[in-house]
């Protein structure tokens, strides 16, 4: 026998303390007497635990927690009847669209193990995702409309580190992504908190700068790459905090280093590669390359998990359109990190994506003023689905093409130009 060190001691619990306090006065700007729902992994407990612990500090009203588990996910996949995977917890997404309508903020505590669903059958995987998010969309939408202040922060689990640092002992893999996921949620300084100011204010920087340009399209080239992405009429960028329609400035995503907007629908053109593999919902799925012809994807190839990313087109006519586009330099520190993370929200800010499914309304011009078919008129995309996927790199230029067909160096080699 061999004697290994507990896992949780190899998290830094006073920077896992800032990162809950960062969720919780950052992340969400949590409210006097604002309700607070949060899920979690179940090994995220002692974020958790944190977490509502500032949240009552912050005077939080009711804080309630809801816990996922990969063992009773994976449960499903082995001894499940083959009709639960066209089911989902209807009743529970209704409660929490529920709470949201009535001004509760949202925490998601993500982490999940990237790979969990890499061995299932990928019918049941697209049915069970096909059925979740047709339950998840009455409390999606309150969320991608920005109706509530919401944030999603990351936790250390082991077998998300197992993923990212494959060769190292658990307890050491723990560290290791315990201490990145510190360093580019900004948590690992003295004062997160006006860490996190700056940071924000350079990103609305960024943003101010492109909305002032106005461009028509974004031209990208790159190897396997010459992609033009018309932006959608009264289009807005953002980046960075941002005030949701409940009048809370919140910082959705730690962490965050993008400024995205809304592509044109109909408007998106050429051939794109990805640039990093893409994992979704347990699956991992590389070397994307799509081809666009009149905003929507009319080919697509991958390497790996290719059956899954038809299986993700087919959700809905809207699924093969653009909803989001971004820009990344690829100096971000998490770029420069250089570790894939195989989880969005880290490896989205490593670099220039783009978003297959729905647009966020608040990147419009006075979009939290405009209706769904206003919205739709203005070339915003709708689907159930929301994917970002990665093509960016230091090998890849970007113009900005104004209204009378000039262009503007956006980024040259992955850098602002
Ligand atoms: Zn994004
Ligand atoms: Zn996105």
């Amino acid at each position: 026998m061999t004697f290994m060190p507990q896992s949780q001691n190899t998290i830094d619990p006073d920077k896992l303390d800032k990162l809950a306090e960062v969720a919780v006065k950052v992340g969400l700007q949590l409210q006097e007497g604002q309700d607070l729902v949060v899920t979690a992994p179940v090994v995220a407990l002692p974020l958790v635990r944190l977490i509502t612990k500032h949240a009552y500090q912050a005077g939080a009203g009711l804080v309630t927690a809801f816990y996922s588990d990969e063992e009773t996910t994976l449960a499903r996949y082995q001894h499940g009847s083959d009709e639960s995977f066209d089911r989902a917890s209807e009743w529970l997404y209704e409660g929490m669209a529920k709470a949201y309508a009535n001004g509760a903020a949202r925490l998601a505590v993500a982490g999940d193990n990237p790979l969990l669903l890499s061995g299932q059958d990928a019918g049941k995987v697209g049915r069970a995702n096909r059925a979740n998010s047709a339950a998840y969309k009455p409390a999606l939408e309150k969320i991608s409309n920005f109706d509530i202040n919401w944030n999603i922060v990351s936790y250390p689990n082991p077998s998300w580190a197992k993923v990212v640092f494959p060769d190292d002992p658990e307890p050491i893999a723990i560290a290791k992504l315990a201490k990145a996921i510190f360093a580019a949620s900004r948590v690992d300084v003295s004062d997160p908190i006006a860490a996190w100011a700056e940071h924000n204010a350079n990103l609305a920087k960024r943003s101010a700068w492109l909305n002032g340009e106005r461009f028509a399209a974004l031209h990208f080239r790159g190897p396997g790459t010459d992609l033009t992405v018309g932006l959608a009429d009264g289009h807005e960028w953002h980046g960075g905090a941002s005030t949701a329609k409940n009048g809370v400035t919140c910082n959705p995503n730690i962490p965050t280093e993008e400024v995205f907007t809304t592509p044109h629908a109909l408007r998106v053109e050429g051939h794109v590669s990805s640039t990093k593999p893409l994992s979704h919902q347990g699956t991992l799925i590389d070397d994307i390359q799509v081809h666009f012809e009149g905003g929507r994807i009319v080919e697509a190839k991958a390497s790996r998990g290719e059956e899954v990313l038809n299986k993700v087109l087919d959700t809905d006519e809207g699924a093969r359109r653009l909803g989001e586009v971004a820009l990344v330099p690829h100096s971000s520190p998490i770029s420069a990190s250089g570790i894939l993370f195989y989880n969005t929200l880290f490896d989205e800010n490593a670099s220039c994506h783009i978003a297959l499914g729905q647009c966020y309304s608040k990147c419009f011009l006075n979009g939290a003023t405009l209706s769904q078919e206003e919205i739709k008129a203005q070339g915003g995309n709708s689907s159930l689905i929301h994917i970002d996927w990665m093509i960016g790199s230091n090998k890849v230029d970007i113009d900005g093409i104004t209204p009378d067909g000039s262009r503007v160096p956006v980024m040259r080699q992955g850098e602002w130009a």
